[in-house]
C-alpha cells in the first residue's frame, strides 16, 4: 500500500486522467474472470478473428527467428515489407503509393495515435462519426485535440450524411475520421457515398483519417472504396491499416500507414522517439501474409459472411433488437432500446450496459455495451465465433427477453 493520499490526482496529467480505460478489454476481462471460475460463457465480444493465424505465417516468423533475424530494423519498415505493403495497395485497393510514404508500426493502433500526434494540437477538432471505434475520441484526446461527435442513425445504416458533415465543420476542424467497414456497425461507405462526403471537404484543408482495417472482410457485393482514391484528396487522405484482421494476427502487433511524404516521415520522428520499429520477426511474417497465396482470406471471409446472416436473420427476430444489415468486419450492432424499461432478474434495463451486465451475469453471453463506441442504445456482438456458439449465445438471448 503506498503512504501517498490521492497519487493519481496529485501527479498524473490532465492528458491521461482524462482518458477512458478501453470497455471492450473491461467486458472482456470480466467474461475471462467467469471462465476462470468456471462458468460457461459465450463470448461475442472479441476483437479479433476466431482462426489462427496461417501456417504460412507463422513458418515466415520460425525462419526469421532461425536466420537471426532478431535485431532492430529500420525504423519505418524493413523495404522488402514497405515494397509488400505497396503492391497490397495496388492489388486490394487500386492505391498508388511509393514506399517513402509508408510507415510500419506496432498495430494499426500506433499508426492512428502517431497521426494525431503529428497532426493536432490543442484547439483543434477532430470529426469522428458515432458509433465509433473506442479509441477514435481517446487517441484525440490523448493528442491535445477535441473530438467532435457526430450521431448517426440506423435509418441511415450508421453512416454519416455530407449534410450532417457540413454542419460539423467549423474554422478549427482539422480533421475527419473514417473507418469503413466500421467497428462497431458494419457500415461500409459506398463510392458514391465517400464522393459525396469528399466533396463537402475538398479544398478546404481538412485532413481525412482513413481507418481500413477491415477492407477485405466486406460482404454480398459491396466493395469498399477509399477516400485516397480521389484525385483532388490525394494530398489530404492518410490510410491506416494492418495484418490484424485480415490475417488472424491480432497478437503481432504490424500495421501499416500511407499518406504524403512529409506527414509519414513526421510519423517516423515520432515513432523514433518512442517505440522504434515494430518487432522484426513480425515483420518478416506480414511479408509473408501479404505476398503470400490470399485464397485462406477470401475462404475465411466467406465463412464470416455465413455467420453475419446468421446473426442478422436471429438478432432481429428477437423482440426489442433491431438491426442493420453489416456489411463488413464481423460485428453486428443491434439497437436494443426496445427493451429498456422492462425488468428482468429483478433488474429495470435502463439502457444497453445494464443489458451487457444482465446478459453476462444470468446468461453468460458476453457482449459489450454500444456506451463504449458514443451509442447506448446498442450491444456489439462479434460473429468472430464458430457457428455453434453463436446459435447457443442467440438461444440464450431468446430465452433472457422472453
Ligand atoms: N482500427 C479499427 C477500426 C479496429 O477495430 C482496430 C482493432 O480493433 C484497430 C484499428 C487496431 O488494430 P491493431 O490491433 O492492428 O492495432
Amino acid at each position: 500500500m503506498s503512504n501517498i493520499l490521492n497519487p493519481e490526482e496529485k501527479y498524473l496529467t490532465r492528458r491521461v486522467l482524462s482518458m477512458q480505460e478501453s470497455q471492450t478489454m473491461r467486458i472482456s476481462n470480466l467474461a475471462n474472470k467467469m471462465k476462470a471460475e468456471g462458468k460457461d460463457i459465450v463470448s461475442l465480444s472479441a476483437g479479433e478473428p476466431d482462426f489462427p493465424t496461417p501456417d504460412n505465417v507463422n513458418q515466415a516468423a520460425i525462419a526469421a527467428i532461425n536466420a537471426g533475424f532478431t535485431r532492430y530494423t529500420a525504423n519505418a519498415g524493413i523495404p522488402e515489407l514497405k515494397k509488400a505493403i505497396v503492391a497490397k495497395f495496388k492489388r486490394d485497393n487500386s492505391l498508388d503509393f511509393q514506399e517513402n510514404q509508408i510507415i510500419v508500426s506496432n498495430g494499426g493502433k500506433q499508426t492512428l495515435a502517431n497521426t494525431f500526434l503529428a497532426l493536432c494540437e490543442e484547439g483543434d477538432e477532430v470529426i469522428v462519426p458515432a458509433p465509433y471505434w473506442v479509441s477514435f475520441p481517446e487517441m484525440v484526446r490523448l493528442a491535445s485535440a477535441t473530438p467532435v461527435i457526430v450521431h448517426t442513425t440506423l435509418e441511415h445504416e450508421y453512416k454519416m450524411t455530407p449534410e450532417q458533415l457540413e454542419a460539423a465543420i467549423t474554422p478549427k476542424t482539422k480533421i475527419l475520421v473514417l473507418n469503413s467497414p466500421s467497428n462497431p456497425t458494419g457500415s461500409v461507405y459506398s463510392e458514391t457515398e465517400v464522393r459525396n462526403l469528399m466533396k463537402v471537404i475538398e479544398g478546404r484543408e481538412i485532413f481525412v483519417v482513413s481507418d481500413e482495417m477491415y477492407d477485405m472482410l466486406v460482404y454480398g457485393d459491396v466493395r469498399p472504396f477509399s477516400p485516397a482514391r480521389i484525385p483532388a484528396m490525394k494530398d489530404w487522405v492518410i490510410v491506416s491499416n494492418g495484418v490484424s484482421k485480415t490475417y488472424a494476427m491480432t497478437g503481432w502487433r504490424i500495421g501499416y500507414l500511407a499518406g504524403p511524404k512529409w506527414l509519414i516521415d513526421a510519423c517516423d520522428k515520432i515513432q523514433s522517439q518512442t517505440t522504434s520499429n515494430a518487432n522484426a520477426i513480425a515483420q518478416k511474417a506480414a511479408v509473408a501474409a501479404l505476398n503470400g497465396d490470399q485464397g485462406i482470406v477470401e475462404e475465411r471471409r466467406a465463412e464470416f459472411e455465413k455467420r453475419r446472416d446468421y446473426m442478422y436473420e436471429a438478432l432481429n427476430s428477437i423482440p426489442g433488437f433491431k438491426t442493420a444489415l453489416p456489411m463488413g468486419a464481423f460485428y453486428i450492432f443491434p439497437d436494443v432500446s426496445g427493451v429498456f424499461g422492462q425488468t428482468f432478474n429483478g433488474v429495470v434495463m435502463k439502457d444497453s450496459a445494464d443489458v451487457a451486465e444482465y446478459l453476462l451475469k444470468v446468461h453468460f453471453v458476453a457482449t459489450v455495451p454500444g456506451d463504449a463506441f458514443g451509442a447506448p442504445e446498442n450491444l456489439r456482438l462479434s460473429y468472430a465465433a464458430s457457428i455453434a456458439s453463436l446459435e447457443e449465445a442467440i438461444n440464450r438471448i431468446r430465452r433472457a427477453f422472453k
